[in-house]
């Protein structure tokens, strides 16, 4: 039964992929707060890691702001 075992191996580190590769890309959920907004841009904090900004545009950033070695 090697057969069965290689296309496990291969499930998993597909899963595993496609799992980092989603972090990478949806690390940031971002929730608006007109009460903190300014002049300078809309107030918008993530959700997941907590990271704080002001958008002149009025939409979230489309990636995930928080420093590398911070993950
Ligand atoms: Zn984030």
């Amino acid at each position: 039964m090697p057969l069965i075992l290689i296309l496990a191996l291969i499930l998993l580190v597909w899963l595993f992929v496609t799992f980092k590769a989603r972090q990478r890309v949806r690390d940031c959920r971002w929730r608006e707060n007109h009460e903190k907004d300014t002049p300078d841009g809309r107030y918008f904090v993530c959700m997941n890691c907590g990271v704080e900004t002001f958008c002149p545009d009025n939409l979230p950033p489309p990636v995930c702001l928080r420093p590398e070695n911070r993950r």
